[in-house]
């Protein structure tokens, strides 16, 4: 599959709706991709900046394989800027600013199958931290290894790509954790999403849940006086729970989670715990499966 135009020594990125013209030598807008010699390659492959083993519960997972950890894997680079972002050290700097190093898929497999063979709770890897997509190559790689070790595989995202990236990872994910921060475009605007995020997140969802080897959850994080109105929760309740493609309202599972002040909106006051749990009520309109987070 070829998702790159280039012209001449001037380059498109086609991985995200940013659609990234990328000049000789330059990083696109993630920092995570360059132009190289007229085509756009994932600088960021292979280049880990964190490693942890988390609970699946801490991704956040709550009805897939409960109990079980996963090896979480992050690199730099994020295709959004939102101004409240956890981990802005990562996704929001490139190779130059950020520390990180070397880790193959076959590295990070091997390490993965290690520490599975120490301890069975550990069932797999989890891409997650920066944005997956923005390197969703190495995504590809390391999960195809994973699931040839018997590992199973977890994405953590924002969900803004192009189709055809999700077309051909979504058949290597066994579960998935997705943000739908809003169902505002003014919402996505403000986390500096190009124009088309919020249509290329909402076919994200639509596609894993139709996955029928991906097991679903979403994610939107509650900030006080951008997403925080009912009419908002009740919107995306109800999209969510209207998904179909083999899953319905008692399948999927969403995460109403407290936000905290961060990175450029560091002195914002945390979101109000009723607020979270009132707009976790509102959501339990349409889905069975809707958990306070943070709080
Ligand atoms: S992934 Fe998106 S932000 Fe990154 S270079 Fe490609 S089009 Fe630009």
């Amino acid at each position: 599959m070829s998702i790159f135009t280039g012209e001449y020594s001037a380059a498109t990125c086609e991985v995200c709706p940013r659609r990234c013209g990328i000049a000789p030598g330059a990083l696109g807008a993630c920092r995570a991709r360059r132009n190289v010699g007229g085509v756009v390659v994932p600088e960021n492959y292979g280049r880990v900046t964190s490693l942890a083993l988390d609970p699946v519960e801490k991704k956040p997972l709550a009805r897939w394989r409960p109990g079980s950890y996963v090896v979480s894997v992050g690199s730099y680079g994020c295709n959004l800027a939102c101004p409240f972002c956890q981990n802005h050290q990562i996704s929001q700097h490139g190779q130059k600013d950020v520390p990180w190093r070397e880790l193959s898929p076959e590295g990070l497999v091997a390490l993965i199958a290690d520490a599975a063979a120490r301890d069975p709770r550990v069932v797999g890897v989890a891409f997650t931290y920066n944005e997956p997509l923005v390197g969703w190559e190495y995504v590809r790689d390391a999960s195809r290894l994973a699931h040839e070790r018997g590992l199973a595989t977890v994405l953590v995202s924002n969900g803004c790509a192009d189709q055809r990236v999700i077309d051909g990872l979504a058949p290597l994910v066994d579960a998935a954790n997705i943000d739908l921060k809003s169902l505002s475009p003014e919402f996505y605007e403000a986390c500096g999403a190009p124009e088309g995020a919020l249509d290329a997140v909402r076919a994200t969802i639509e596609q894993l849940a139709a996955e029928p080897g991906c097991y679903l959850e979403v994610t939107t994080l509650v900030v006080p006086g951008m997403n925080d109105s009912e009419d908002g929760m009740d919107g995306i309740a109800g999209w969510l729970a209207d998904l179909n493609g083999g899953r319905g309202a008692d399948e999927l599972t969403l995460h109403i989670t407290r936000f905290f002040g961060r990175w450029r909106m560091a002195d914002a006051a945390p979101t109000p715990p009723e607020t979270v749990y009132r707009l976790a009520d509102v959501a339990r309109r349409h889905l069975s499966h809707a958990f306070v987070g943070n709080c």
